[in-house]
């Protein structure tokens, strides 16, 4: 195995043209592979250096935010925590202090775990995934980029440049919440995430998308009927109905598909309700999952 440590976005698509797999973190490809997950790659290339990377930048066409951003930033960085909150909420749950200083965004999506945290606050968020090679730049869906578990569309010579989000609509909040056994170095049992906008107290919008109950991150369909309506017991038993019935969840050693299941149903519905809270300008610190006791506390 050799690892060429790359210095510039060039250096990093010349090595991709070249046949090496990026490495950012390596928290998901060096732990895989010592847990036999799968070898590593003969030949990779470090990103962790490449400064252009790793920025989050606000422009017209959306919030971009560097693949290198490790979950450290995410959590704290102010135009994330403000404006997609979700984001933030899923990034402050990964793994241990040790694994979000060197974890990134990009890492987390290009994995393609349908257990990743911040997948399903990107979707609800409306991201794309910019992914460039020496010739070409192209943005997807996150829909299109996920095909299964631990697998993309992407081409080998293609990196993942940024998350691309649009900005969101005034009188708008999302939130992310997980069911977790303990509070670090675990794996989402489920999650949720959701992004409402408001209209005077109406629901204006609203997205819902499911951690670790599908092959990829599942978004919640026939949202509709909830558009006109106050964020009450009866809407939120809505989205629990939508959601618990719309899962595909699996039987492990973590939880059984019932439980699963069920349990999807209370995430989804406690997402719809803090991000709507959120839309209303009350202010719920991050993670949404202690500032309101869902999961592990202690
Ligand atoms: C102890 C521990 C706890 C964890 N807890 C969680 C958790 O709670 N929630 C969670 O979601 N994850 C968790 N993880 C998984 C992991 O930390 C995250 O998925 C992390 O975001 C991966 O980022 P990375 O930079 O380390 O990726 P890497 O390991 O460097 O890369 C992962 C994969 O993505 C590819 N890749 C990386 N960057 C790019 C890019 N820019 N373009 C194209 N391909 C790229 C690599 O080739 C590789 O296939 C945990 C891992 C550990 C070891």
């Amino acid at each position: 195995m050799t690892m060429t440590i790359a210095n510039s976005l060039d250096d990093v698509l010349s090595g991709l043209a070249n046949g090496a797999r990026p490495i950012a973190g390596g928290t998901d490809l060096v732990v895989g592979s010592r847990q036999g997950k799968g070898a590593l790659p003969d030949h990779l290339i470090a990103i962790d250096r490449v400064h252009e990377l790793a920025t989050i930048d606000v422009g017209d066409a959306g919030t971009r935010i560097g693949s290198g951003v490790t979950h450290a930033t995410l959590m704290t960085n102010p135009t994330v925590v403000d404006s997609f909150t979700a984001i933030a909420d899923a990034a402050a749950l990964v793994g241990s202090p040790a694994t979000r200083n060197v974890g990134t965004i990009g890492g987390n999506v290009m994995n393609g775990s349908p257990a990743m945290d911040t997948g399903a606050p990107l979707v609800v968020l409306n991201a794309r995934a910019e992914l460039r090679t020496l010739e070409s730049t192209r943005l997807v869906h996150l829909d299109e980029l996920w095909v299964g578990p631990g697998r993309t569309s992407a081409q080998k010579n293609e990196l993942c440049t940024a998350l691309v989000i649009p900005q969101q609509p005034e009188s708008s909040g999302s939130a992310y919440v997980r069911l977790e056994y303990r509070r670090t170095m675990e794996i989402a049992i489920v999650g949720a995430a959701a992004a409402i906008t408001l209209d005077d107290g109406i629901i204006r919008s609203a997205h819902v998308a499911l951690t670790a109950v599908a092959p990829t991150i599942l978004t919640v369909e026939g949202l509709a009927p909830l558009i006109g309506k106050p964020v009450d017991e009866t809407t939120l038993a809505t989205v629990a109905e939508l959601a618990s019935e719309q899962a595909a969840p699996i039987s492990d050693l973590r939880a059984s598909e019932r439980y699963r299941r069920q349990m999807i149903g209370v995430m989804a519905s406690r997402a719809v309700d803090a991000a709507a809270r959120r839309a209303g300008g009350e202010t719920l610190s991050v993670p949404v999952n202690r500032a309101l006791g869902v999961g592990a506390q202690s």
